[in-house]
């Protein structure tokens, strides 16, 4: 059946950053079911698997700006050391959450730096185009209940 509004999709994806290196995959695990057409995935994602089939392998690439969006370099910022708890492990890499301009939101800790620690706003992926390589595993046509719930039935969701 070939994937189009209102199936059902099941697919196994590997995703890679433009130099190759692999960010994500499903391998290993389920295959990823979503409802195609019901923006479950980033649009120019689904553009693409749209008409794919069981079996199918393709390479989708989504840009930077219709996937986490380009970098924004005003999410990043300084902070203080002692603006952290005296305990807290401020390791580069792991996420604190923190005060942004509105309201808390997830930063990254980009860099420490004697008594400054550099926050980063931004999505970890945020700027990076995203390659995904995929196989369709499986399409069928979702349920009245499935379309109604906006949902799929399958798997870990069942009610
Ligand atoms: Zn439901």
């Amino acid at each position: 059946m070939l994937i189009a509004s209102d199936t059902v999709v099941s697919f196994h994806y590997t995703l890679t950053d433009a130099s190759g290196e692999v960010l994500d995959s499903s391998r290993g695990r389920e295959p990823v079911a979503y409802l195609h057409g019901h923006g479950q995935l980033f649009p120019a994602l689904e553009r693409q698997l749209t008409g794919l089939t069981d079996g199918a392998h393709a390479t989708l690439v989504v840009p930077a700006a219709d996937g986490y969006g380009e970098r924004r370099p005003e999410l990043t910022v300084s902070v203080r050391r002692d603006q952290f708890p005296v305990d807290a492990d401020l390791v580069v890499g792991s996420q604190v959450m923190a005060q942004g301009t509105k309201e808390p939101m997830v930063f990254t800790i980009a860099k420490v730096e004697g008594d400054t620690v550099l926050l980063d706003g931004n999505h970890p992926l945020a700027g990076k185009d995203l390659y995904f390589e995929v196989e369709v595993i499986h399409v069928r046509a979702a349920t009245p209940e499935e379309l109604a719930h906006g949902h799929i039935h399958d798997g870990s969701h069942r009610h």
